[in-house]
Order: structure tokens, then C-alpha cells, then sequence
């Protein structure tokens, strides 16, 4: 199909043989478009309008290739919930990098089909999942945050087999790349320092151009990926986002965020939320985050030790150092997140507090999470009960004061507070109805609900369906991988 304008490259298996399977997706039987991303399509300079939508579907199920697609499953390890496990692509394939004017991006399609490295995986998807994961990604993307991209789904005309049986889908996902920390942690088990140099080299080159004159390549690529993954953790504390499953199979070096299981944002405040109904001991939890992502960091430092340097100690320390720097990092950034949110500028002493006093009234109350912020953007606090307590009342006169002390003008402090705190989130009652109407075959209210999210910061009439809690027989307190 070369009228799509795919541009292909497939530098992934330079890598040698150790780092992936070639394989063809398994073909389906009945592949019909449910969603295509026009704008991303447009971005990636790529052009569909020239296909019937039959063979879109047939692109996007992967049982016709596009022209320069050699399609092949990933290798890689990865802690899951602390254990250490050979992993894969164990039901992706990608069909190889798509070089834009601007940039490289993996096109990567997902539930389609067995790979070496399913286990006791069927290799597939149900609709249900790869819808949320186009809504969830899709979503983060407007909120500003980096992240993989959905392109496509498509429903594939068969059915898998979960507690029950749900319709087949596939999702086509885009990405600076899919190399993980697990990637490295595979890489490091082989015991070969040429495939972990080779990696490393490969990484540098795609990501980070840059480091190519630094002295020490491992340490520099560490530093540079525990500052990016700090940067990530604060856009998701911002939004109220809780991934759910950070393996470190489930953390890349390019700093999007990645697969989209059982993730949520949380409505009221409270730090231990979880959502994914696999993490029974809260290892995921929303407030937990920050320290998971420096315990991954902590894994990618062990797997590249013997790169940055012989001597074995020198290297333990050298790494050491970065990983014990990631909490200062993120704190420094994370301080200056909350401040953004409430609308202060410069540094004051207090502001910490400030901060930790609000959150813990939030949480005391169950305020919501993002209303919260929106409402002391907008400085109406009119109809909510709690906004009448003494405790708030209070918290206001010094958030006030505070806010006298900034050097820059109100509409400045207005304008970043409404860039900082979203006006709609997709919350999980609202996606979860979505996902029930499509599997149904009802589409009209997932097209409704992608429009809606894709000016967050806005302020609308029409928002308001999506900005509300949800009612006590709404309200979801699981999420499901459903893989
Ligand atoms: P995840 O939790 O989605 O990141 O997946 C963890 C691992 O399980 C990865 O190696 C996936 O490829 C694999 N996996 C997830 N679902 C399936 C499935 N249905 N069939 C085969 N492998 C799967
Ligand atoms: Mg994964």
C-alpha cells in the first residue's frame, strides 16, 4: 500500500537476532474499522483518503502490510510487581520505523496475534481494552504529557476469550520507540557486553543525539532518562493519573508513557487510590508513583553498570548517585507543578506547606481531585458544602496572601493556573460507559467523548456532562487489564 505514504525503515534488527522475532500478525477473519486518527495520520504526514475503508481494515489488522514493513516481535525482561520475568512482545508486532520530516516513530500493532514470547498468552486484545488505551492515550497527548499514540483500532471479527466472551480487536500504535527499561534489563541477563553495548549505542543514536560526545555514554543516558521519567511522574501527579502496572517492562527510555492497562484518574484526593484490580497491595497506588519510577531507575542503573565503567565499585557508586538524585529531582519539579496549579509565582519559604495542607484537607474531605483546582482557578466555591468548612476558609486567606507576594501581574497567575489544571479528564465512570456502548456497537458516545477530550484545558458549557463525580451506582473502583 504505498499510496498511504508509509516510510519505512528497520533499523530495530541491527540490533542481531537476540533483540526480536520476524514474524507476520496473524491473520483475521473480519477486520472493520472503528476508529482512525485523522490528526495523527495527518501529522505523521501519512494519507488514507486514497483506501476504501475495507482495506484500511485490513492495514490496520495487519492481514495486508504496508510496502517496507518487515514486521517483528521485541525481546525484553522486566520486573513485574518486584519479580523479575522474561517477557516480549506477546502480542505486538512492529512493522518498523516511519520516518517523518521531523522525526522516527514505531508503528506497532497490538492484539495481533501469537509471538515467542506469549507464554500462555492467546496473543490477542478485546475491543473494550484498545478502546480505552486510544481514549487514555489520546487524552494524555491533549493534556500535554508525552506518551504513545493511537492511530487506529479496528475490530477484528472474532472473538477472545477472557471471564467471557468479548469482541477482538487491534490497536496500531505510534511511538518514539518502544525500547524499555526491560529492554536493558534482557539485554544485561545475556551476560553479553557487546548485546548491552549495542543497545546503548542504538539508543543513544535514536534518542539521544546528544550524548554521543559525552564521556561516559551509560551514566549520561541514566541521568537523562531518571530526569525525563521525574518530569513524566509530575505530569501524571499533575492530572491525577495512575498508571496502575510500572513494571519496569512498562517504562521507556524515550519518557512517554506506555501501555495502557488498568489505568484511571483518580476523582476525590487521596494518595493510596488504586485502580487496577491486579494490585491488591497498593504497590501502584497514585501517591506511590514517585517511588516506583525511582526503583525502576534503580533497575536500569543495575543493567547498564558494567558499561560505565570496569571497575565495579566505581560503577555502583557513579550509579548510585543518580538513582539517590532522581527523589530531589522530582521533588524540585513537583514543588514547582503545585505551584503552578495554585497560581504562585517565585519561592516562599512556606509554600511547601501550603501545598501539603491543602492536599491533606482534600483528602479529609474528598474533594475532588481536579474540580478542586479548577474551582480555585475560577474562584467560585459557591455550591459546595465543603468549601464552607472553617478549615478552608482558612487555607484560602494564606493561599491568598501567598498569591500577593508574586512578582507577575493576575492575568499571568490566571492564565497558568488554566493551563496547569485541566477543565475534563476522561474519569472512569465516563470512559467505562463508552467502552460498554462500543462493545455493544454503539460508537457515537466514544467519537463524543474523544472530541470532548481533545481541548482539556478549555472551559465549556458543553464540558460540563464529563466534569461531574460519578453517582454512588457509577462509581468504579476496579479497572481490568483485560489481556
Ligand atoms: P502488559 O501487562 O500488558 O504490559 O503485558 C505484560 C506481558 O504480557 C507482555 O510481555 C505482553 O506482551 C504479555 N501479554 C499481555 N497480554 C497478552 C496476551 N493476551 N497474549 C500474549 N501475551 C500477552
Ligand atoms: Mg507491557
Amino acid at each position: 500500500m504505498k499510496e498511504c505514504n508509509f516510510n519505512f525503515q528497520n533499523t530495530y534488527s541491527t540490533l542481531g537476532q537476540e533483540f526480536y522475532t520476524h514474524l507476520h500478525p496473524a491473520p483475521v477473519p473480519m477486520p472493520e474499522m472503528v476508529v482512525l486518527n485523522e490528526a495523527l495520520a495527518e501529522f505523521l504526514d501519512l494519507d488514507f483518503s486514497g483506501i476504501t475503508s475495507q482495506q484500511k481494515a485490513a492495514l490496520f489488522s495487519g492481514n495486508s502490510l504496508p510496502e517496507g514493513a518487515e514486521p517483528l516481535s521485541q525481546a525484553y525482561a522486566g520486573h513485574q510487581f518486584g519479580h523479575l520475568a522474561m517477557l516480549g512482545d506477546g502480542r505486538a508486532h512492529l512493522l518498523g520505523e516511519h520516518v517523518t520530516r521531523a522525526k522516527k516513530y514505531d508503528i506497532q500493532l497490538k492484539g495481533s496475534g501469537r509471538t515467542p514470547y506469549s507464554r500462555s498468552g492467546d496473543g490477542k486484545a478485546a475491543l473494550g481494552p484498545m478502546l480505552r488505551e486510544y481514549i487514555i492515550s489520546e487524552a494524555m497527548h491533549s493534556l500535554g504529557i508525552p506518551t504513545t499514540r493511537s492511530l487506529a483500532v479496528v475490530s477484528s471479527g472474532e472473538q477472545v476469550f477472557r471471564e467471557s466472551p468479548l469482541p477482538g480487536a487491534i490497536l496500531t500504535r505510534v511511538a518514539a520507540s518502544h525500547i524499555r527499561v526491560g529492554t536493558f534489563q534482557y539485554a544485561a541477563i545475556q551476560k553479553d557486553i557487546n548485546l548491552l553495548q549495542r543497545l546503548l549505542d542504538f539508543t543513544i543514536k535514536r534518542h539521544e543525539p546528544q550524548l554521543n560526545n559525552t564521556e561516559n555514554k551509560a551514566l549520561a543516558l541514566l541521568e537523562t532518562v531518571a530526569e525525563r521519567q521525574a518530569d513524566l511522574i509530575v505530569h501524571w501527579m499533575r492530572v491525577g493519573f495512575i498508571h496502575g502496572v510500572m513494571n519496569t517492562d512498562n517504562m521507556t527510555l524515550s519518557g512517554e508513557t506506555i501501555d495502557y492497562g488498568p489505568c484511571a484518574f483518580m476523582d476525590a484526593y487521596h494518595p493510596d487510590t488504586v485502580f487496577s484490580s491486579i494490585d491488591q497491595m497498593g504497590r501502584y497506588a497514585y501517591g506511590n508513583q514517585p517511588k516506583i519510577a525511582q526503583w525502576n531507575i534503580a533497575r536500569l542503573a543495575e543493567a547498564l553498570l558494567p558499561l560505565i565503567d570496569t571497575n565495579p565499585d566505581k560503577s555502583v557508586k557513579l550509579a548510585e548517585k543518580i538513582v539517590l538524585n532522581f527523589m530531589n529531582i522530582y521533588e524540585t519539579k513537583w514543588l514547582d507543578m503545585m505551584r503552578a496549579k495554585l497560581g504562585l509565582s517565585g519561592w516562599h519559604k512556606d509554600d511547601e506547606k501550603l501545598i501539603s495542607d491543602l492536599l491533606n484537607w482534600m483528602d479529609k474531605n474528598q474533594a475532588d481531585y481536579t474540580n478542586t483546582f479548577r474551582d480555585l482557578g475560577m474562584a467560585v466555591f459557591s455550591e459546595k458544602n465543603y468549601y464552607k468548612n472553617k478549615e478552608f476558609k482558612s487555607w484560602k486567606v494564606r493561599w491568598i496572601a501567598r498569591q500577593q507576594k508574586n512578582k507577575t501581574n493576575n492575568e499571568a497567575v490566571l492564565r497558568l493556573m488554566k493551563n496547569t489544571n485541566p477543565a475534563v479528564i476522561p474519569r472512569n465512570h465516563n470512559v467505562e460507559k463508552v467502552l460498554k456502548l462500543s462493545e455493544e456497537g454503539n460508537f457515537k458516545y466514544l467519537f463524543k467523548l474523544l472530541e470532548i477530550l481533545k481541548d482539556p484545558y478549555k472551559e465549556a458549557p458543553h464540558l460540563s456532562e464529563y466534569q461531574g463525580l460519578p453517582e454512588p451506582d457509577e462509581r468504579v473502583y476496579q479497572t481490568f487489564c483485560g489481556t
